[in-house]
């Protein structure tokens, strides 16, 4: 009989698995199932030219056609809304039973809500697919005030679309910009830059109360928008890990080096995971495309018996104005190394613990994010004054 793999989840993740089935020469069956009606597309265009340019048409992973050629049959707008594992068998909304010999899950995070401003009667968006980056849009080309809850990424991004038109405020509720994923000297940049285009930012401060178009925050502050956008983190898939009979991690579904769950025949991928990340030293989440991309990679290897990919640091970028962030591996660490002057508005920060480079962040120096990746990815060693020393190539360290 021929084999059959059913992927759950049409997001990058789960869509680079079925073509990466097919790379790696598996010739099953493959079935891609989505909750929502689109074809796969990309995520990062949402908080970035889709927020910004009105002609923009959504990019798509492939046209339907491609996904033909490739015999990969997909089942979307059709959430799994049950399973037997012990039979190997998935149910989709419509009424469709799939079984299968291998079951990837591929279920990405959803928004986290704020509950706090429910009372609002202004727009209030999270940004997660398609029809939030489009709504969002509409709104924010009106122009007035916008308040955005979380000055991490998605906060980040939706304050530059926005600055141009609107009147912006940001509300964070640490004491200052994305403290869990960047060092404080790209923090303090963000913040400069954002302020230079008229973004103001509150911290230590969360909402706690919302009617009207008033949203009161925890110091009793009240601040009043046309459109409220809450950018506050994500959550863990809920429901898919108890239908497969998993234990549900705190973080997501924890998977090994090649993906694999502790179910067998069900493996998972991207943003749904929880993995041990050797830089960060810690089980935890990967939210990125590069993450999906290459978590999709391991999974087809794992599934065809094909060698494994190389496993590389996360990493991850934003473009915020004219610049450009990239951070890879774990950017805090236990101690930081400055390198370069960040009123030049190119400079880099390298993450350092026991010694070893386990991650860096640059600001408009692309070059040394290059060096940087391969430089956690072999766990280096390099003395402080060679960091520091932007004249110093750090590619020089890069083992042959
Ligand atoms: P995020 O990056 O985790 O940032 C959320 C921020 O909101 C944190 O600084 C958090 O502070 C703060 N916060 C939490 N609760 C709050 C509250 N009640 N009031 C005010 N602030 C609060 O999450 P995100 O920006 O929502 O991004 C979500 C996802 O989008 C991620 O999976 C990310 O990978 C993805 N994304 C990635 C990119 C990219 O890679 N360029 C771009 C867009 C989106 P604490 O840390 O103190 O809780």
């Amino acid at each position: 009989m021929t084999e059959r793999v059913v992927v759950v989840g049409a997001g990058q993740a789960g869509a680079r698995v079925a073509l990466e089935l097919r790379s790696a020469g598996f010739s099953g069956s493959v079935v891609l199932v989505g909750a929502e009606p689109h074809l796969p597309y990309e995520r990062p265009q949402l908080s970035k030219e889709m927020l910004t340019d009105p002609a923009w048409s959504t990019r798509f992973m492939k046209a339907q056609g491609d996904w033909s050629a490739a015999e990969i049959d997909l089942r979307l707008g059709s959430p799994v809304v049950d399973a037997d594992p012990n039979a190997r068998v998935v149910a989709l909304a419509g009424g469709e039973e799939l079984s299968y010999d291998h079951l990837v899950l591929a279920t990405g995070t959803s928004a986290r809500q704020c509950d706090q401003l429910a009372g609002l009667t202004v727009p209030i968006h999270v940004l997660r697919t398609i029809e939030d980056a489009a709504a969002i849009r509409e709104r924010m080309a009106m122009g007035g005030k916008i308040l955005i809850v979380g000055g991490g990424i998605i906060g980040l991004e939706v304050a530059a679309a926005a600055a141009g038109t609107c009147d912006v405020t940001v509300v964070e509720a640490g004491s200052r910009l994305f403290e869990r994923g960047l060092p404080a000297e790209a923090s303090e940049h963000l913040e400069r830059l954002h302020a230079g285009n008229g973004v103001r930012f509150r911290y230590d401060v969360r909402p706690v109360s919302a009617s009207g178009c008033d949203t009161t925050l925890s110091d009793g502050s009240v601040e009043s928008a046309d459109l409220v956008v809450v950018g506050i983190g994500v959550e863990p898939p809920r429901g898919i890990a108890a239908m497969i009979g998993l234990p549900e991690g705190a973080q997501g579904l924890r998977v090994d080096d090649r993906a694999v769950t502790e179910s067998s025949g069900v493996l998972a991928v991207g943003d749904a995971t929880e993995q041990f990340s050797r830089c960060h030293n810690r089980w935890m989440r990967i939210e990125t495309w590069a993450n999906a991309n290459q978590q999709a990679a391991i999974a087809a290897a794992s599934i065809t018996g094909t060698a494994q990919p190389a496993k590389a640091a996360p990493w991850f970028w934003s473009d915020q104005y004219s610049m450009n962030i990239q951070v890879a591996g774990d950017s805090i660490g236990e101690e930081t190394v400055l390198r370069g002057d960040p009123a030049s508005g190119r400079f880099a920060v390298i993450a350092l613990r026991g010694g070893e480079i386990v991650g860096g962040t640059t600001i408009n120096v692309p070059k040394d994010m290059a060096a940087i990746r391969k430089l956690v990815g072999n766990g280096i060693r390099l003395e402080r004054a060679a960091i520091e020393d932007p004249a110093y190539k750090l590619r020089q360290a890069i083992p042959a």
